[in-house]
C-alpha cells in the first residue's frame, strides 16, 4: 500500500476541493470538476507506481484534453492567462480564477509544477514531439514569458477600459487564438532548440505565477548527495534541465521541475527520490 500512498493523498486533497467548493458555490459541477481530475492525477501516480511508462502522459491527456475540449471549446471559458485577468476584473471567483487559484498560484505549494506535467494541454501535444531531452543547452531567453505576462495583462486591461463590447465572445476566441499560437510556437521552439519543452522554458506566461510558489513545494524530487556518484544521467535526461543531483532547493531551474520523475529512472544508485 504504501507505494500508493501518494496517489490516495493526492485524490483526497483534490476531493476535499471539490466538495468545498461545491458546498461553498452550490455548483454541482465543482463536485464534478475536480473529483474527476484529481481522479485522473490519483490513477496515473498510481499506474507510475507500478511502473508503467504511459502513466504521466495518459494523465496529461485525459486531463489536458477534458479542459481544452470541454470546459474551454463547449464550456467556453477561457482558461489563458487572459481569462484569469478577465474573470478577476470582473470580480467573479469562479472557472478561470478558481482554475488558476488551486493549479496556479496556491496548489504549486503542495504538487509544485505538477500541473506542467500532468495536465496542461499545451504541453500535450509538445511532449510527443521528438525532442524530450534537450539537445541544446538552455538559453537565457527567459525575459520573453514576462513581457507576454504584461502584455496579456495590457490587453485585456485596455480591453476593459474602452468598454468593448461582446467581451465574453472576444475573450472565447481570444482563447482559440492563443492556444492555436501556443502550438504553433511552441512547436517551431522545438524543432528550432531541438528541446520539446523550449516553449515553457522562454514564452510561457504562466511560470510567472507557477515559479516562486513551487519554490516551497512539499513534492519535490529529492537527492541523497551521500550516494551521488556525479555521473550526470539524471542531467542529460532531465527536460527541464534541472540540477536534479543537488538537494538544496536554492538548486539551477530547481522552480522548472516538472515532476516527470525521469531522472528518477536513470540514477544508478537511487539517489533520487
Ligand atoms: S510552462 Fe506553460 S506551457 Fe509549459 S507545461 Fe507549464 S503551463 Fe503548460
Ligand atoms: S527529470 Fe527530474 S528534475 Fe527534471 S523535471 Fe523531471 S522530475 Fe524534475
Ligand atoms: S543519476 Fe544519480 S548518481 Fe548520477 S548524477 Fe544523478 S543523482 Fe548522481
Amino acid at each position: 500500500m504504501k507505494k500508493y500512498l501518494m496517489s490516495m493523498l493526492l485524490f483526497v486533497i483534490f476531493e476535499i476541493v471539490a466538495v468545498s467548493l461545491w458546498i461553498s458555490m452550490d455548483n454541482l459541477f465543482y463536485l464534478f470538476n475536480f473529483t474527476y481530475i484529481g481522479g485522473c492525477i490519483a490513477i496515473g501516480f498510481a499506474l507510475f507506481a507500478n511502473g508503467k511508462k504511459y502513466a504521466r502522459c495518459l494523465v496529461q491527456f485525459a486531463v489536458g484534453s477534458y479542459m481544452l475540449i470541454y470546459l474551454g471549446l463547449i464550456c467556453q471559458e477561457n482558461m489563458q492567462i487572459e481569462g484569469f485577468w478577465y474573470y478577476l476584473f470582473l470580480g467573479v471567483f469562479e472557472a478561470a480564477t478558481i482554475h488558476y487559484a488551486v493549479a496556479k498560484i496556491f496548489g504549486p505549494l503542495i504538487f509544485g509544477r505538477g500541473w506542467c506535467g500532468y495536465a496542461c494541454w499545451t504541453a500535450m501535444i509538445l511532449d510527443v514531439l521528438p525532442y524530450k531531452k534537450p539537445k541544446e543547452s538552455r538559453k537565457k531567453l527567459e525575459f520573453i514569458r514576462h513581457i507576454i505576462f504584461v502584455l496579456a495583462l495590457v490587453l485585456v486591461s485596455v480591453l476593459f477600459i474602452i468598454k468593448v463590447t461582446n467581451l465574453e465572445k472576444i475573450m472565447f476566441w481570444l482563447f482559440i487564438g492563443g492556444n492555436l499560437l501556443y502550438y504553433v510556437i511552441g512547436i517551431i521552439l522545438a524543432f528550432i532548440f531541438k528541446d520539446n519543452r523550449a516553449f515553457c522554458k522562454y514564452v510561457c506566461p504562466i511560470t510567472v505565477f507557477l515559479k516562486p510558489m513551487s519554490y516551497y513545494s512539499i513534492l519535490r524530487v529529492h537527492c541523497n548527495e551521500d550516494k551521488c556518484i556525479h555521473c550526470g544521467k539524471c542531467l542529460k535526461v532531465c527536460p527541464m534541465n534541472v540540477e536534479v543531483n543537488k538537494e538544496s532547493r536554492s538548486r539551477k531551474n530547481g522552480t522548472e521541475c516538472v515532476l516527470c520523475y525521469e531522472c528518477t529512472k536513470e540514477c544508478p544508485v537511487k539517489a533520487l527520490h
